[in-house]
């Protein structure tokens, strides 16, 4: 069984991120950038699959600039087999992320794709949805627990009041959520290994995608900053605070 896994350059999730002062966007101007967490869990679990001879191959693909190239080397460092890179220096929406998988997908015939939730710089939770619904494929979001055997996989997922169970038709597509794994560092002979993985470039023309925009990005601000906060001095004071300054008992 081939799995993909898409993987996102996004900045790191430790770079505290400004937004450019016209408020067009966020500033990425000698920004750490790296491999979107999701789609780390997404690489780990793939890799899992493989040791328990349950996939023969994990293709890598990312969509992005030639700084990409890095994201999938990472991967490959992790243990993916091989990597795609679909070489953009526009922004690229969900939908035309979801588009040029399906593409990705009817060329390589994966069993499984294997996404992150979502992407930690514009949160959109969308992708693998997306995806799903163009294949006509079924999926697993949020998946905390995944088990594939008879051509079936069970995948337990987040859902607000608890965990639900579901049991998927092969081939599928299963988003990742924190709690399903915890991914593995690449060690150093795994990384100089993977300086010899292949990576295919590509171009979203080659697959005959429209990449052009449908959003529009009209403003991008920072959170309100907080206000400082007071010290009381009793138990007294800070009811009476909390009752005739803030209003909430
Ligand atoms: P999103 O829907 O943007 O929150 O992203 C969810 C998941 O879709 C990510 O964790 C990736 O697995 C995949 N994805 C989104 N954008 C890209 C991209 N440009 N290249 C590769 N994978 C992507």
């Amino acid at each position: 069984m081939k799995i993909l896994v898409p993987v996102k350059r996004v900045v790191d999730y430790n770079v505290k991120v400004r937004v450019k002062p016209d408020q067009t966007g966020v500033d990425l101007a000698n920004v750490k950038m790296s491999m979107n967490p999701f789609c780390e869990i997404a690489v780990e679990e793939a890799i899992r699959l493989k040791e328990k001879g349950v996939a023969s191959e994990i293709v890598a693909v990312s969509i992005g600039p030639a700084q990409a190239q890095e994201t999938i080397r990472t991967a490959l460092a992790m243990g993916a087999d091989r990597g795609i890179l679909i070489q953009t220096d526009e922004t690229v929406e969900p939908l035309a992320v979801a588009k040029l998988l399906k593409a990705v997908v009817e060329e390589e015939g994966p069993e499984l794709v294997l996404l992150g939730k979502q992407a930690i710089d514009d949160d959109a939770n969308q992708t693998g949805q997306m995806l799903a619904a163009l294949l006509d494929w079924p999926q697993g979001t949020f998946a905390s627990k995944v088990e594939i055997a008879d051509g079936k996989a069970t995948v337990t997922r987040e859902i607000d009041g608890g965990l639900q169970t579901i049991a998927l038709q092969m081939p599928a597509i299963i988003t990742t959520d924190l709690r399903l794994n915890e991914p593995r560092y690449a060690s150093l002979p795994n990384i100089m290994k993977a300086k010899r993985k292949p990576i295919d470039t590509k171009a979203p023309a080659d697959y005959g995608v429209d990449i052009a925009n449908r959003l529009q990005v009209l403003k991008v601000a920072e959170p309100a900053k907080r206000e400082a906060g007071v010290k009381v001095e009793s138990v007294a004071e800070l009811v009476d605070k909390l009752k005739n300054e803030a209003g909430v008992i």
